[in-house]
């Protein structure tokens, strides 16, 4: 047992040599005591705590007025110019999935020691429109639900909420434009009526438009249904 895990050892640093293994955040080059992430980047990451919260969180705040969510958690604070942002964005253009299943085990490990995640029927990744999945050759979200999945032992349902549209740039609208937007581009299937207690997994949430009409659209098809929302990030 101990020779094999030597050799496995001598292997990955065989392979290290061959190819260098580098931080999915800074691309630093990684010891052979990191993976994933270096420990100056791990150091440096803004970890929200809120699964430590008795207060309502920023982004349960996100949601007051607007739709009714049972519970919310966002893993990291986004910042400008540092070490989470440098996450979302390698994320997100730089075709490095791994790091979001890194990150969705990272979240998994923190629900599962909460009540409020106790009984969840599925794990559903914000949709992107299938062009833009191709183009990117993943989805995000998705592969942070995959992270969550393992560690929660729930299953990801990928294919209840589809996105029908591309939709335009929301920069430049205001909030009600916004909502006009992206009421009309999610498609809700009727399996969503099975279930009791759902969670939505985005990458990031910033003004919370784009959840807030999935689950209108959702509301209408299962108006009961126990929704809550989980993002790595916050802004
Ligand atoms: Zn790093």
């Amino acid at each position: 047992m101990r020779t094999q895990i030597k050799l496995i050892s001598f292997l990955s640093d065989i392979g290290n040599l061959i190819f260098p293994q580098s931080c999915l955040a800074c691309e630093k080059e990684l010891s052979r005591f990191e993976s994933h992430i270096c420990s100056f980047c791990k150091n440096d990451l803004p970890l929200t705590n809120f699964h430590l919260f008795t207060e309502p969180t920023h982004t349960d705040k996100l949601f007051w007025g607007r739709v009714q969510v049972s519970n919310t958690y966002s893993h990291l604070f986004f910042e400008k110019n540092k070490t989470s942002q440098a996450i979302l964005f390698n994320l997100k253009y730089k075709n490095k999935p791994e790091l979001g299943v890194y990150f969705g085990k990272a979240i998994g490990e923190t629900l599962k020691q909460s009540h409020n995640y106790k009984h969840i029927d599925a794990l559903i990744p914000v949709p992107l429109h299938h062009k833009k999945e191709f183009i990117r050759g993943y989805n995000q979200s998705e592969v942070l639900a995959v992270g969550i999945a393992e560690k929660m032992a729930v299953p990801m349902d990928k294919a209840t909420i589809i996105r029908t549209k591309h939709s335009e740039s929301q920069t430049k609208k205001s909030r009600f434009q916004r909502w006009d937007n992206v009421n009309e581009i999610f498609r809700i299937s009727d399996k969503i009526m099975e279930y009791r207690h759902i969670v939505l997994v985005d990458d990031v949430i910033t003004t919370g438009s784009t959840l807030e009409s999935i689950i209108q659209a959702i509301r209408k098809k299962n108006p009961d249904l126990l929704i809550s929302v989980v993002t790595l990030a916050v802004a």
